[in-house]
């Protein structure tokens, strides 16, 4: 150990280079999508059993893409786009 080893050790406990790697080591979220007690719980949507897409409304038991639950013929309408 020398004189540059205790420089490092130095520089390692500044709080700059401590904070860095507390979020290296994940315990400092960088947080962006939201929390995670919102996010987990009850879905709204599951998929539908008509147009397979993610869009049953389990409470409302109705499809919001294809209409399932509330009308026999797939939902269409003049103004949506196929794609
Ligand atoms: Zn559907």
């Amino acid at each position: 150990m020398g004189p540059a080893a205790e420089a490092v050790g130095t520089f390692i406990n500044t709080p700059l280079v401590a904070r860095l790697a507390r979020a290296l080591l994940g315990q400092v979220t960088l947080m962006g999508t939201g929390t995670p007690s919102k996010r987990g719980g009850r879905r709204t949507h599951m998929r539908c059993r008509r147009c397979g897409r993610h869009s049953y409304h389990m409470q409302k038991k109705r499809c919001s893409a294809c209409g399932y639950g509330v009308m026999a013929k797939l939902k269409n309408y003049a103004w949506a786009k196929a794609h």
